[in-house]
């Protein structure tokens, strides 16, 4: 038996999140006797393939088709598919970003498999095969239990670390089969994010919302961002008003992150918006309103106008930058 995870990359290079569903894998196949197998789908050099030896699996099964150059859902799912029959796997991975929830549905259909759609934790147990996972907006928790021989696991980014280790996994070029029907629909165009740092990635995100009262004031947003190495996020109103672009949008109906700190400035802290940034370590939370609801989340409040306290954060990132 062995444990199967898709290992996403984007032009080439893999996620962080892609070494957390294999250091995931690598523990589950700890826990079940089973082994780790990676599926890279696309242009990823030899050795990076073999890398994933470090994070624990096995052997990575390589297809290079120019059919899946962009991504496409139906194709996708059908080549995890194929290549989980042919290494028996019992437990399928793949990490919950944007392409993981287009594809892990699918996979899960077509696999006749159980789905736990957002893991947030190991197995608890693997007989039953129970997992946790975030539920009502992030408020609870809810422990899933599956009983299909097979499971798909849908792991949420930056809910578990990357573990390293010694070693080279096996590098094994595999040609799935495909139907027609698989390519019913096909992207015509992929437009990378303009942030320089991909938000579900990011260690650090500074984020703002109505607060800010225009886009003219998110210049030192950008540049609080910019000194700590960090991605900007933003509340819904402030995308749905275009004063920040939707990619940025987190919380129920935006992306969720878990970032190791996250900085709101000017946001209210509404249940919908706390639903895409709770798992965060640590909260800090710049607002004018000693009663806005963010501050009950907060690790550290700073009960202030933002436009006072964030040019002053700025000033002494600089000096302490400067100083080292
Ligand atoms: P506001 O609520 O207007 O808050 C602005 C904050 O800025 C206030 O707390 C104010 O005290 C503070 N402020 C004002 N001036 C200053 C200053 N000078 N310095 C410092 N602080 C200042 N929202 C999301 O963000 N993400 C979602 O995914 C999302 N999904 C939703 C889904 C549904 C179905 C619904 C109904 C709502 C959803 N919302 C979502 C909207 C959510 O309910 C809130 O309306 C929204 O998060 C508020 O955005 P905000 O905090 O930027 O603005």
């Amino acid at each position: 038996m062995s444990i199967l995870v898709f290992a996403e990359n984007w032009d080439g290079k893999f996620k962080k999140s892609t070494y957390e569903a294999i250091s995931y894998g690598t523990e589950i196949a700890k826990q079940t006797n089973s082994t780790v197998t990676a599926l890279v789908i696309g242009n990823v050099s030899d050795d990076d393939m073999k890398s994933l030896g470090k994070y624990g699996a096995q052997k990575v099964l390589s297809i290079k088709n120019d059919k899946l150059k962009s991504m496409n859902p139906s194709a996708y799912a059908s080549a995890i598919q194929q290549a989980a029959q042919k290494e028996s796997a019992k437990v399928v991975i793949l990490s919950y970003t944007y392409s993981g929830r287009s594809v892990a549905g699918r996979v899960a259909i077509k696999l006749k498999a159980g789905l736990i759609a957002g893991a947030s934790a190991l197995p608890s147990s693997t007989s039953p095969f129970t997992v946790r996972k975030k539920c009502f907006s992030g408020k609870g928790l809810t422990d899933v239990v599956v009983s299909s021989d097979i499971k798909v696991i849908g792991l949420t980014p930056n809910s578990y670390q990357v573990n390293t280790k010694e070693g080279a996994a096996s590098v094994e070029n595999y040609a799935p089969t495909f139907t027609d029907s698989d390519f019913n629909s096909t992207s015509k165009e992929t437009k990378k994010t303009s942030g320089k740092i991909a938000l579900t990635e990011a260690e650090i995100v500074v984020s703002a919302g109505r607060g800010l009262k225009g886009p003219e004031n998110w210049g030192m947003v950008e540049q609080l961002a910019e000194l700590l190495g960090a991605a900007t996020a933003c509340s819904k109103p402030v995308a749905d008003v275009g004063w920040r672009p939707h990619h940025e949008h987190v919380g129920q109906t935006g992306i969720t992150i878990g970032p190791n700190l996250y900085i709101a400035i000017g946001i209210s802290g509404a249940i919908q918006h706390l639903a895409g940034v709770s798992s965060s370590k640590v909260i800090v939370v710049i607002n004018s309103d000693k009663e806005a609801p963010f501050f009950k989340a907060a690790t550290y409040g700073i009960c202030g106008d933002a436009f006072q306290v964030v040019p002053k954060l700025i000033e002494e990132v600089k000096k302490l930058k400067s100083a080292h």
